[in-house]
């Protein structure tokens, strides 16, 4: 059993909203949590190395008895710098993991009463960005790889090009008849570059891929996989037979995006949506809300804050959402 998919030891999380609401009722019980969850054993100061219990100061900061060296419980963390209340924070990873669609900018600001929708859009991204697991956390066994096209007004798959659409991979681990994790990322064209790197970065090098007859493809088996190739205008089946998993997330994502962000999505963001939507799918069996918002809040302890002028990198273009 992955060892990462059980609590930290000794760690409980609230089940409900209602234990939620008490456990983490003011600032200190927040910053009690995180002191938890970061050094599960008893702190280690990260100046020193020394394991002695350290002086509490004002306002999240440590002081090590050993080194007399301040540590901020959140440095390095994506709350690391806030000015909100670290209530707010974990009222929003509440929020975001309760919804069964997430929530949007817009549905944070109001229930959180949060100032402006600059501050609800840039904790959704944070959010997000603690959503992949950092560290390498590869697909293994049999997986499935194919594209699929997000957005704007062409719908369908004709052939590999595209003016207005974004190119997202797609790569399915075989469980059974089910489908077990799963991996998305946009990529800029369907070259073999752009879809070896994909799969090099996404999937053990010992799995076995199975993909359409694209040449894109042909590299994997140099690259020491075993690839399945089936080619789909030499088979009588249709696509979605011969590759049911992809394209089964394929059609949840699109409704996914449809469900939630109701419109548009700016190619540039799309990656925050493909990370969010990959959290919630690999996270289908934690189907207690507390799980989900436990494992969001480790993974946020976990990840480098993303400076803001990296969220907002070119801004102004937007992707409308095709219909499904
Ligand atoms: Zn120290």
């Amino acid at each position: 059993m992955d060892k990462a998919r059980h609590p930290a030891p000794g760690i409980d999380y609230p089940r409900t909203f209602q234990e939620f609401d008490a456990w983490f009722c003011d600032e200190a019980a927040c910053r009690d949590y995180i002191r938890r969850l970061r050094w599960p054993n008893g702190f280690i100061c990260p100046l020193c190395g020394a394991g002695r219990e350290p002086w509490d100061m004002s306002r999240g900061l440590l002081r090590c008895r050993a080194c007399d060296g301040q540590v901020s419980l959140t440095a390095g963390t994506i709350f690391e710098g806030t000015r909100k209340p670290l209530r707010t924070w974990f009222l929003a990873i509440w929020f975001v993991t309760s919804q069964k669609n997430g929530v949007s900018a817009l549905g944070l600001q109001r229930v959180l009463g949060l100032g402006s929708y600059q501050t609800a859009w840039t904790w959704l991204h944070k959010l997000r960005s603690a959503m992949v697991r950092p560290g390498c956390d590869c697909l293994a066994g049999e997986i499935e790889v194919d594209e699929t096209y997000v957005g704007g007004p062409e719908e369908g798959r004709r052939g590999r090009g595209t003016q207005t659409k974004a190119i997202v991979a797609v790569a399915a681990e075989k469980h059974g008849k089910g489908i077990g994790r799963i991996r998305l990322r946009r990529i800029k064209d369907v070259s073999a570059d752009s879809l070896l790197s994909f799969v090099q970065g996404t999937v053990a090098n010992d799995a076995t891929i199975h993909t359409d007859g694209w040449r894109g493809y042909a590299g994997l088996a140099a690259l020491g996989y075993q690839h399945q190739v089936t080619t789909i205008s030499a088979s009588h089946e249709a696509a979605h037979e011969l590759m049911p998993r992809v394209h089964m997330v394929a059609s949840l994502l699109k409704r996914w995006l449809m469900g939630t962000l109701q419109g548009g999505v700016q190619p540039q963001h799309l990656d925050y949506y493909l990370d969010e939507f990959t959290f919630r799918f690999n996270r289908r069996p934690s189907r207690a809300r507390g799980l989900l918002s436990y494992r969001l809040l480790q993974q946020a302890l976990a990840v480098r804050p993303l400076p803001y002028h990296q969220i907002v990198a070119a801004k102004d273009h937007k992707l409308p959402l095709g219909p499904t």
